[in-house]
């Protein structure tokens, strides 16, 4: 299975990837995470990336062609794939059909979680992140049983820079404006889910991964 989990910041998509890559057998490919782990080692790319990031803006897409066309040549994406948080522009997604015939995949889905604008600034201000595993919590939603510590590796949990009421304001903009485009784009191809996302965990997983199954 080749799928994309789309999206506004806040969604809920890495919190419904685990589950899905779980349930597929996937690999879970999050350029965020990609980005996020290339600031921390201060790699050339992460240097590009940080300032972009921290203000809630997109990353230049040459970047993010290069960083996805390099990820999915690796060997584990021979049974399929998750992205989350790619592509985010009609250029991305352009880019993304030659990479794909290189590897002689096909998209099979694009899954949308619509979440309403008020209810992602809620989810993203309370949102806490393990800097080890990079699991998400919600100090509202889905608290971890120890406040600051992740349950499933004990890691560290902390607050992302681009987190802040600022950003998320300014991500929220930047999606309407930049990404959500994409939704006409795949559906006129055939590929869009609409799922409704704005509830309980739970039942939005359950939602995605029937809709997936009757894809099998
Ligand atoms: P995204 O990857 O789309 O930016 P996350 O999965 O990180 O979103 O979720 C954003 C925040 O919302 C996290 O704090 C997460 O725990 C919380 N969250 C995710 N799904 C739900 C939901 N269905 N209801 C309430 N809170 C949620
Ligand atoms: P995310 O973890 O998906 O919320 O992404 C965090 C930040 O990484 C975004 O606000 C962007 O600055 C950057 N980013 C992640 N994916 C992309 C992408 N496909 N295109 C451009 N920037 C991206």
């Amino acid at each position: 299975m080749q799928i994309v989990l789309f999206g506004p910041p806040g969604a809920g998509k890495g919190t419904q990837a685990k589950f899905i890559s779980e349930k597929f057998n996937v690999p879970h490919i999050s350029t965020g995470d990609i980005l996020r782990e290339n600031v921390r080692e201060g790699t050339a790319l992460g240097k590009k990336a940080k300032v972009f990031m921290d203000n809630g803006a997109l990353v230049p897409d040459e970047l993010l062609i290069d960083l996805i066309r390099d990820r999915l040549q690796k060997p584990d994406t021979k049974k399929g794939f998750l992205l989350d948080g790619f592509p985010r522009t009609i250029a991305q997604a352009e880019a993304l059909d030659p990479i794909l015939d290189d590897i002689n995949k096909n998209l099979d889905a694009v899954v949308n979680v619509d979440v309403g604008a008020n209810e992602l600034i809620s989810r993203l201000s309370g949102r806490r992140t393990c800097r080890s595993c990079g699991a998400t919590y919600n100090i509202k939603s889905n608290p971890p049983k120890v406040p600051g510590v992740c349950d499933q590796c004990g890691g560290e949990l902390y607050q992302r820079a681009d987190d802040t009421e600022a950003a998320i304001k300014h991500r929220i903009e930047v999606y309407q404006k930049q990404t959500q485009p994409l939704i006409d784009y795949y559906r006129k191809k055939g590929l869009l889910i609409d799922i409704d996302g704005e509830r309980e965990i739970d039942e939005v997983r359950s939602d995605i991964l029937k809709a997936l199954e009757r894809l099998q």
